[in-house]
């Protein structure tokens, strides 16, 4: 962290991160067999930069990528990803033709929708149950007419059903009987699926946290999303795997100063100096994606200590108490990183405040500049620029 902040405030994403985290998590769900491995890369690489960190998943040897939309699924072959690719969420009239033209396996939650779908010419189709989280996938009353709608299609050679999956709602409590409910369920509908002569690839269920917690669950293969990204899908119950945090976010200071004893401090004052001491000023905000929850509530990482937000959040800017100190501007603040320095992660200004880390990485961006670095090519300490420069 000691290299210099070339712009005013960025995110750095280390693809050597990603890399490593997906050989953890795959050598983690092949123990007991092969399990293929999806990286979860929707929501521009939950805010990592898909395309970047595709190609970090698939070069640590993810087997498949998924995304949700057929928008972003286009854009990784845009972007030259020729591999195994599921997208998961269409709305009717979304671009079915397209997606199939560009060898993307497409979801189908009912027969409706698979009529779209064979309608777009021969198709690979994955078919999405509910099995009690009640958003998306084809309800229990549903199963044995679309599998026969399916198979009919798949014998008049207009579709292939290469998978049949589920997601899961309280992977991240293990003990939460809504597990158990659904592995039975899922177990139902693959029965079901058999008996109407499908014969699917790959059957799938886990995401991160079941993918760490629950071995029952793996079937064929795992969508794994904040993991690859190295955070933790279920803090205080996942066990260390060594997972690393990819993003880094950061900014220079724009001046320090001295505030007096009694002082308020930013929108409203809801925070006064309780004795003299100094802030510094960042200049990134909400209009960054920085959660304007975060005045008062979290800490970034100035000069080797830990500095709390004072008062609020501003569109473009935040104040941290820098307790006596008066760093140059330019100083580096790091507003969350892997914390192996002890800056804060992720994870932190989640707890800070009230969400969880999916959201923190994926909404930070606005103005920020995202660069992408290769640790593992560092000589040093000189970061390798990969040249790439997003947003
Ligand atoms: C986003 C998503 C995932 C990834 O979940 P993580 O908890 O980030 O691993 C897996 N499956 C589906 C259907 C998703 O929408």
């Amino acid at each position: 962290m000691t290299d210099p902040v070339p712009s005013r405030a960025e995110i750095v994403v280390d693809v050597a991160a990603v890399r490593h985290n997906v050989r953890i998590l795959k050598d983690l769900v092949s123990v007991d067999g092969p399990v293929q491995l999806m990286a979860v890369v929707k929501a521009d690489g939950y805010g990592h930069g898909m395309v970047e960190v595709a190609a970090a998943a698939r070069d640590a040897g993810a087997d498949w990528l998924g995304v949700a939309t057929i928008e972003e699924a286009l854009a990784l072959r845009a972007a030259g990803d020729h591999g195994p690719l599921l997208c998961w969420l269409s709305a009717p009239g979304d671009d079915f033709a397209a997606a199939v033209a560009a060898g993307v396996e497409v979801t189908a939650y009912s027969v409706a929708e698979l009529e779209e779908v064979a309608g777009a010419g021969p198709a690979r189709v994955q078919l999405k149950v509910d099995t009690g989280l009640s958003r998306g996938g084809a309800p229990r009353s549903e199963w044995e007419h679309l599998f026969s709608v399916a198979h009919d299609l798949e014998r008049q050679g207009r579709i292939t059903v290469t998978g049949i999956w589920s997601h899961l709602a309280a992977s991240d409590e293990p003990a939460h009987p809504a597990n158990d409910a659904q592995e039975a369920a899922f177990r139902e509908a693959l029965a079901l699926a058999d008996a109407a002569g499908l014969d699917p690839d790959v059957t799938h269920l886990a995401n991160s946290a079941a993918a760490i917690l629950r071995p029952s669950a793996h079937f064929d293969l795992v969508r794994c999303g904040i993991a690859t990204y190295g955070l933790d899908p279920a803090p205080g119950v996942t066990p260390r795997l060594g997972l690393r945090p990819a993003m880094t976010v950061r900014a220079r200071l724009l001046m320090s100063k001295a505030v007096r004893a009694g002082d308020g401090v930013s929108y409203g004052h809801t925070w006064h100096a309780v004795e003299d001491t100094t802030v510094g000023v960042v200049p990134a905000g909400y209009g960054d994606g920085v959660p304007r929850a975060a005045g008062n509530a979290a800490h970034v990482w100035v000069e080797d200590s830990q500095r709390p937000v004072r008062g609020r959040v501003c569109m473009d800017q935040l104040v941290v108490d820098l307790h006596g100190e008066l760093p140059p501007s330019g100083t580096e603040v790091v507003l969350f990183g892997p914390g192996d320095l002890g800056e804060p992660t992720a994870q932190d200004w989640a707890d800070a405040v009230g969400t969880i880390s999916y959201e923190i990485v994926t909404r930070v961006g606005g103005r920020l500049v995202r660069r992408h670095v290769d640790s593992d090519a560092l000589a040093e300490d000189e970061p390798e620029d990969t040249g790439r420069t997003t947003r």
